[in-house]
């Protein structure tokens, strides 16, 4: 049995794999594969069609918004948004790696203001006492910071519209749409395989910033072709839609964001029993999606030999990002509770050898 604790791209839930799989295989019955009919036939516009009615259903998208399906990444995002949004200047919380990289495209656009910034400590916190100029056209956040094991779970209270990168933690908690301009996520984190970003704009922003941009970096072409202006990335939007009816069927963002609760409680409350761990961000702002923690100092030898004891006993993907070490288990939607208590049964175990 493993237990797969990747970061991105990550776990996702068996029926999923195995319905996209099928999908692949013989789709609805046609006899030809999911990955050989054109996207602009009417069985694969349902798919599309399925998939961004669930993407509102799901986050209750109000009225006035789009739900686009794009490709490049996140990474492209960084560009779109000030690309789009950008007119003289926005505010920028820079909490981690992806945040910075976020700010380092806007400047190519205009002003960026750095509200605050955890960077001097190693991103282990999310900066609380800053408040956002009121003259900005947007602020940006980065709600989970994957790497670090930092979330901002709550949406913000600020006096400006909100435009966030939620890779990592989109469709695990309610979240209110109202309040940003866009919402954007590359799939491979919580919503299915790699290669599609999901994009939520708020319709009457667009076309404001004073800048031609190219036909493909234009929100609004996407919007005015329903993401079909070009070949869309058809396999992984079938995913996405497969997901999201499982995530639908589990009990929509109120259970997923329960289970987060519960999943994240069990590992942390072992690191911080557990005489061997400690976790490596202040806790209020522990991540629910990327648990991150270390050995103790006094046990620091002991790294790699709990990686290989966890890695036999069927755990995958527990080592640290490079910038923080030691162990990091993500735990998205799709773990399980048993996932969970099997890597705290690991942890026990081990410490009891010590
Ligand atoms: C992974 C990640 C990205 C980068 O996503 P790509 O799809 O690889 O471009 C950006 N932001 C966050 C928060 C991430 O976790």
């Amino acid at each position: 049995m493993k237990y797969n604790f990747t970061a991105g791209p990550c776990m996702l839930n068996r029926t999923v794999i195995e319905n996209t799989a099928k999908a692949i295989l013989d789709f609805n019955g046609m006899g030809l594969s999911l990955a050989e009919i054109s996207h602009r036939s009417k069985d694969f516009q349902a798919v599309i069609d399925e998939a961004e009615a669930l993407v509102k259903e799901i986050l209750e998208v109000p009225e006035g918004y789009s739900v686009l399906f794009l490709g490049g990444g996140a990474s492209l995002e960084f560009c779109m948004i000030p690309y789009n949004f950008l007119i003289k200047k926005a505010a920028y919380l820079n909490t981690g790696v992806w945040a910075k990289k976020a700010m380092k495209e806007a400047k190519l656009f205009g002003e960026v203001v750095e509200v605050a910034s955890s960077a001097d400590a190693n991103y282990t916190f999310i900066p609380k006492d800053w408040t956002c100029p009121t003259d900005v056209d947007y602020l940006h956040i980065t709600t989970n910071n994957t790497i670090y094991g930092t979330e901002i779970r709550k949406d913000l209270d600020v006096p400006v519209r909100m435009i966030a990168d939620m890779s990592s933690d989109i469709f695990s908690r309610p979240v209110d749409v109202s309040k940003y301009d866009a919402i954007y996520a590359g799939a491979q984190k919580n919503l299915s395989m790699a290669g599609v970003t999901v994009v939520i704009v708020k319709n009457d922003v667009l076309g404001r910033a004073p800048r031609e941009i190219p036909t493909m970096l234009d929100y609004r072409t996407h919007v005015d072709k329903g993401s079909m202006f070009n070949t869309p990335p058809v396999v992984p939007i079938y995913c996405a839609m497969e997901n999201l009816r499982w995530i639908k069927s589990m009990g929509g963002l109120k259970a997923m964001d329960e289970l987060a609760k519960r999943r994240a409680e069990i590992v942390y409350s072992e690191i911080d029993r557990n005489k061997l761990f400690r976790g490596t961000v202040k806790e209020e702002d522990r991540s629910l999606m990327n648990i991150c923690f270390v050995m103790n100092d006094e046990y620091a030898e002991l790294e790699k030999p709990f990686f290989d004891f966890a890695t036999e006993r069927g755990m995958v993907g527990i080592k640290g990002h490079r910038s923080v070490g030691g162990f990091r288990a993500s735990t998205y939607n799709a773990m399980t509770i048993e996932g969970c208590e099997a890597l705290v049964k690991c942890m026990k175990d081990f410490e009891a050898q010590h």
